[in-house]
């Protein structure tokens, strides 16, 4: 079977070339800017009011949800509103103890820390955090045997933003030092399509209602793709229509980009016919699934299989990954046998 190349396809909402991060004009500055997650932004008001009226840091925030559905973004809001200074790192470029101990000394007071993908730091860098979140303090140990000595290390009050794709993959006393934690839900169309509008006027695009709304319902639910696509769709009508972004520029460009009016792409569409062709529609085992299409699990966990599962496309039951009846309509695959929603095709 042909590879797959699930992290650099315009649907991958993890981030690819081209999407230029680091200084991003698209990305909101305030919580006013930032659009939907609407329960998580309501309780951040107040916290960060209450923060701010007390004059400490603010308690270490979580947040957890798929890649691309704006945790950076969120992190940058927050040191935004506290008027402190924002530090980026992630799990995997802590490597040791040292490099985690030389980025809180560095940090100033009520400054917020922000680590992506921070189930992946390892053990003993979880364990200098524990302190640090629990009493800003870190102990170093330096020199060997006799000649070992211990500091106390005093840390300014920082606030730690960890964010991952599952609260699950985090130790359990590592989740209990967040005060705060945020699920991060995909976003409905409606919401994606202001999001889009928004940045097509931060990019001067032209670009009508329905346009937008036509962007926002083939984005997966999430605002990282539905700006990369704004971003392709604009090609085609700079070319097509005289750089304005009809219904109609919108539809022709992303089915020439093979992504269907779901959001779905070749890659997806593999994935739905493996396990109807391979597997009778399921039930599958995540390892066994991913093993035949040649992908790591974790990415069909974290990447591919939220969105599918949000349009009811994909049910996990305990026995494995089975595909719907809606999916099978979608697809065009034959039903055999229906029951429930769910295909049995014994
Ligand atoms: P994550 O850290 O969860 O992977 P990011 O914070 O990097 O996601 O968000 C990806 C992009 O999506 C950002 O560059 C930003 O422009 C856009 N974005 C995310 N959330 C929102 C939102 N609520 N409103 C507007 N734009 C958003």
């Amino acid at each position: 079977m042909e590879d797959f190349d699930f992290e650099n396809r315009i649907v991958s909402p993890t981030e690819i070339m081209g999407d230029s991060d680091s200084d991003n004009p698209l990305r909101p500055k305030t919580l006013d800017d930032y659009i939907g997650q609407e329960r998580a932004k309501q309780n951040l008001a107040v916290f960060i009011e209450a923060a701010k009226q007390r004059n400490e840091s603010l308690d270490h925030v979580l947040l957890y949800g798929p890649p691309g559905l704006g945790k950076t973004t969120l992190s940058g809001i927050i040191a935004n509103e506290l008027r402190v200074n924002l530090r980026i790192t992630s799990g995997p470029a802590i490597e040791k103890p040292g490099d985690l101990a030389a980025i809180l000394t560095n940090l100033n007071e009520g400054d917020v820390l922000f680590i992506d993908e921070i189930h992946r730091i390892s053990r003993a860098v979880e364990e200098i955090l524990y302190p640090a979140m629990e009493d800003f303090a870190i102990d170093i140990v330096t020199g060997k045997g006799q000649m070992a000595a211990s500091y106390h290390l005093p840390l300014p009050h920082f606030t730690l933003v960890g964010a991952t794709t599952r609260a699950g993959q985090l130790t359990a006393p590592l989740r209990d030092r967040f005060g705060v934690s945020l699920r991060l839900e995909l976003y409905t169309p409606e919401q994606l399509a202001r999001i889009v509008t928004r940045s097509a006027s931060i990019l001067n695009i032209p670009i009508e209602t329905d346009g937008a709304l036509e962007i926002a319902s083939r984005s997966r639910g999430t605002p990282r793709i539905a700006n990369r696509m704004l971003k392709r769709v604009r090609d085609f009508a700079q070319v097509m229509s005289d750089g304005i972004i009809t219904l109609e520029t919108a539809q022709t460009a992303l089915e020439r980009l093979e992504i269907d009016e779901l959001g779905l792409d070749a890659n997806d569409r593999r994935m739905l016919t493996a396990i109807v062709k391979f597997y009778r529609g399921g039930p599958v085992g995540l390892e066994t699934l991913a093993a035949a299409i040649g992908e790591e699990a974790v990415t069909i966990e974290d990447v591919i299989e939220p969105y599918l599962m949000q349009i009811g496309f994909l049910n996990r039951t305990p026995r494995g990954r089975c595909i719907t009846k809606a999916a099978c309509l979608h697809m065009g695959f034959d039903l055999p046998d229906a029951q429930d929603g769910q295909i049995k095709f014994e």
